[in-house]
């Protein structure tokens, strides 16, 4: 019960790249470069265990960022010449790739680190992706000419990698979708049924993470415009309930969504977003306790795995494991409440 789970970015340390940002430069190069991403991997892994987490990542320690460490990988996308583009319906400008051809993975895209980190911990082991209706949001297209063609093809490369990760002893595959809360209807229309194109034929636990993005001011100039009560999961939950996808990775602590919408989800899992990632200060464990039992008024105490509400990529390393920490003690105080 209530077993703990990171929504998936972790801090790279300052050896790897420059702290604190959301596109890290890396400090090193060629074969320096990827011996420092497999320590920071390890690195990480024994301080989630360490912390209490039952379900851990690998940090997202090998990736620039989380679309963009996928992307690397794909053929037919114009790096070199990227273009500025409103993202997330126009929240924030990001300088973006373009898509010039038929797009097709250049081989595995997170072997290295799913590989390693599986002969490295016994516990159960989570890596990310971004989803496809984010990907197509996070890139320019020049060749495809359809959003959802597109969204539908790279689903198709996901899912190839997905699959390849099953066969590495991944128990966890989890697709980022922050921009499920931007485009609810085209959400209803095609991005449920791309996501479920990633999943395809996964016989692992499948998962779609969907927050209000990370700490950045952007996001948090964004979530001020939402009004008091935060409602773009109660138009997604009930199309997502009745999807393939196993569980469903959502925001909650210091957050204006109203938690009862939880509820929304029947049959998914929930991984109740318990720890903030917009502010430094650290949760308490009774905090989090609190907040978790609130949650089992609306969901089986069994589907409920507290969890971040986002990827802790851009913040204090110290702050972050301490958050980590907090996660855990919360969670194993609501299981003495409950047991
Ligand atoms: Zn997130």
């Amino acid at each position: 019960m209530f077993e703990t789970t990171i929504a998936g970015s972790l801090p790279k340390p300052g050896w790897l790249s420059e702290t604190q940002k959301l596109w890290p430069q890396w400090k090193l190069e060629g074969a320096e470069l990827a011996q420092a991403k497999k320590d920071a991997t390890l690195l990480w892994l024994k301080l989630q265990e360490d912390s209490g987490i039952d379900i851990v990542s690998d940090g997202e320690q090998s990736r620039q960022h989380f679309v963009h460490g996928f992307l690397e990988f794909v053929k037919g996308i114009d790096f070199k010449n990227k273009v500025k583009m409103g993202i997330r319906n126009d929240r924030y400008d990001a300088m973006v790739p373009v898509v010039k051809g038929k797009l097709k993975l250049k081989g595995r895209v997170h072997a290295i680190e799913a590989k390693l980190a599986r002969a490295h911990t016994k516990k159960k082991l989570k890596i990310t992706m971004p989803g496809p209706m984010t990907i197509v949001d996070t890139i320019a297209d020049k060749y495809y000419g359809d959003k959802v063609k597109l969204a539908f093809a790279f689903a198709a490369l996901l899912n190839q990698e997905a699959r390849a990760l099953e066969r590495d002893g991944v128990d966890v595959i989890q697709f980022d979708e922050p921009a499920f809360n931007v485009y609810m209807d085209d959400v209803k229309e095609w991005g449920i049924k791309a996501l479920e194109r990633a999943a395809q034929g996964l016989k692992c636990t499948t998962v779609v993470h969907i927050c209000y993005g990370y700490g950045i001011k952007a996001n948090l100039d964004w979530k001020k415009s939402l009004g008091s009560h935060w409602r773009q999961y109660e138009e997604i939950f009930p199309a997502l309930s009745k999807s393939k996808i196993k569980q469903v990775s959502l925001e909650a602590m210091h957050s204006r969504v109203p938690l009862e919408f939880i509820r929304l989800l029947k049959g998914k899992d929930v991984l109740l977003g318990v720890i903030g990632v917009a502010s430094n200060k650290v949760e308490t464990p009774a905090q989090v306790a609190a907040l978790i039992s609130k949650a089992t008024k609306y969901v089986p105490k069994n589907r409920i795995f507290p969890c971040t509400n986002c990827g802790m990529a851009p913040m204090n390393r110290d702050i972050a494991l301490r958050k980590l920490r907090a996660l855990s003690a919360g969670a194993a105080l609501a299981r003495r409440r409950f047991s």
